[in-house]
């Protein structure tokens, strides 16, 4: 068990399962993109550790890039995504797969959706390491998913809990006490935090 701040987590996933997952997508991509050069871009700041060993995995020609959108606050998605890095402006008549580190409401997926579609990219696909498939809205078609997760709250490989956390080699879950006291004042989702991802 780890303490970020003033929470547990426990174990959650192990590096060898998320590696897995990620070898995996990167497989599944190579079979699609190896003949052309795809532009991989990374969503930060969550996405930084599956974007740098999925490149390790990713054997063919590519470009990478990133940008940087920001809706999660502490423990709660606040309903709000800001572009604080916006789409690469070289992007003309490539193929784009925008590398997520976890879909939650959807939320973030829809700015995605909507800064890309103003682009003249020649496509672009979504790929997530997590996906949190009980309360994804279902709104888009996830192109490439690693693994579908429970909803709870998750930390470690990227993914951070008021900053802390991001370096940690596998994924930890929020402790279920804590839940409870989460689901009694304030559910997550329902747009309360207090600090930007
Ligand atoms: P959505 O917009 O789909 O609700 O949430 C997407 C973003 O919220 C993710 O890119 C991630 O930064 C953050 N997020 C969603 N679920 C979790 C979680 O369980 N743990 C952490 N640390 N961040 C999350
Ligand atoms: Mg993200
Ligand atoms: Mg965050």
């Amino acid at each position: 068990m780890i303490k970020l701040h003033d929470k547990y987590f426990k174990p959650f996933l192990s590096e060898e399962q998320i590696l897995e997952a990620v070898k995996s997508i990167a497989q599944k991509v190579a079979d699609d993109y190896k003949d052309e050069i795809p532009v991989f871009v990374g969503v930060l700041n969550g996405s930084f550790m599956f974007v740098a060993d999925f490149l390790k995995e990713y054997k063919y020609n590519c470009e990478v890039s990133f940008i940087k959108l920001s809706s999660y606050q502490g423990l709660t998605s606040t309903g709000i995504v800001e572009t604080l890095l916006d789409v690469p402006d070289n992007l003309e008549g490539k193929s784009v797969i925008i590398l997520e580190d976890i879909i939650d409401s959807g939320r973030t997926l829809k700015e995605l959706v909507h800064l890309f579609n103003k682009t003249n990219v020649k496509e672009y696909k979504i790929a997530s390491l997590f996906y949190k498939s009980e309360v994804y809205n279902g709104e888009y078609a996830i192109d490439y998913v690693g693994i579908d997760i429970p909803d709870k709250f998750i930390v470690g490989y990227g993914l951070d809990y008021d900053e802390l956390g991001r370096n940690l080699r596998e994924v930890y879950q929020l402790k279920q006490k804590h839940m409870i006291n989460l689901v009694l004042f304030g559910k997550p989702g329902a747009g309360k935090g207090t600090q930007a991802e």
